[in-house]
């Protein structure tokens, strides 16, 4: 029988980044190298591949873009290849290779669309592949290794931790640990290759149908929702632009416990009353809305919490993702039912 493989997308980021000078931390190239040369800088990874099943890396280059530019046309080649990937029965665990910047909105689309049954990995780097302090080969070789490990779920590892992908979040612009999980800690180490889980195996929800993926891969793009704050001073007339520019919908990023200024309530009760679509975050860091009656960890469960709960009309729908993630998960609910 042949051997089981690991499969690993490139996208770019500064993982696959190059300075002029090592010492440059900052100022770099992301997305220069491809993906077989970070594979080749990292001399036992096809061993820590093998692990107990033998599996043997294949290296793709789907895209070399710093991932703040992310679009539709890689979100889109990302998820055909991953579906692919996972309906491919030699396919033993996918791994992507991806910048930082928006990681967390990656990870987050391809764990609401696929829910997968094998590993999906992604990972990432602080510094360029020339720093004297490049963080890429290690964490691509603890990559490897969680892949390798065979634990279902949308998987990232940097700094020796694994995240899961509902929770992770970049919360520093340049320290290697710059990625953590919203509020509550890792779910695994990776220590000298080897895995050490700390939380008990996920419970995967239902995937997309392939007629549901099908329909999203066929469009020209995802449909157009904005992240709007909340705060002092914080009024209706970035409201009424979106508005005339034909926002479809709106995350508000408000206030502690999704509390919204009341200005801007206003107009988003106007808004909603449109078609517009508005669901309200925190903008706190830790934590989640408490007590709010309409919340949901996902766009799924916001809706049966919607239909389940009696609302005053004038309260907005709140989710408990972060605004990074409410926002990719309302463009795929919009996506969905369009
Ligand atoms: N701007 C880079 C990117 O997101 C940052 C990184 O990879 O750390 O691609």
């Amino acid at each position: 029988m042949p051997s089981p493989k690991i499969v690993i997308l490139g996208t770019g980021g500064t993982i696959a980044g190059q300075a002029d000078a090592s010492t440059q931390g900052v100022g770099y190239r992301a997305g220069q190298i491809t993906v077989e040369g970070l594979i080749g800088a990292v001399p036992d990874l096809p061993q820590i591949a093998a692990g107990r099943t033998g599996a043997v890396l294949q290296a793709q280059q789907l895209a070399q873009i710093d991932s703040k530019d992310m679009d539709w046309s890689v979100w889109r080649s990302l998820l055909q290849a991953v579906s692919e990937g996972l309906a491919d029965a030699s396919v033993q665990a996918l791994l992507i290779t991806h910048g930082t910047d928006t990681l967390e909105e990656t990870a987050w689309l391809l764990h609401a669309v696929l829910q997968p049954h094998k590993p999906v990995v992604l990972t990432c780097a602080m510094r360029p592949a020339t720093s004297l302090q490049a963080d890429g080969p290690q964490n691509l070789r603890d990559a490897v290794a969680v892949a390798a490990a065979g634990r279902a779920g949308v998987w990232v590892v940097a700094a020796g931790e694994v995240h899961a992908a509902s929770e992770v979040l970049k919360v520093h612009p340049y320290r290697l640990n710059a990625l953590r999980s919203y509020e509550g800690g890792p779910c695994a180490c990776v220590e000298e290759g080897l895995v050490r889980w700390l939380v008990s195996e996920p419970v995967m929800q239902q995937a997309w149908t392939p007629e549901q993926l099908q329909a999203l891969l066929a469009r020209h793009d995802l449909p157009w929702v904005e992240v709007l704050q909340s705060g002092a001073l914080q009024g209706r007339r970035a409201v009424h632009a979106l508005l005339a520019a034909g926002v479809q919908g709106l995350v508000i990023e408000a206030t502690g416990n999704a509390t919204v200024h009341l200005d801007l309530q206003r107009a988003l009760n106007a808004a909603r009353s449109q078609g517009v679509k508005v669901w309200r975050s925190t903008r706190c860091l830790e934590g989640r809305p408490v007590g709010q009656g309409v919340v949901a960890e996902n766009a799924d469960d916001a809706i049966a919490a919607r239909l389940a709960v009696a609302v005053d009309a004038q309260e907005l729908d709140c989710v408990l993702l972060p605004p990074s993630k409410a926002r990719v998960a309302m463009m795929l609910e919009l996506a969905r039912n369009s």
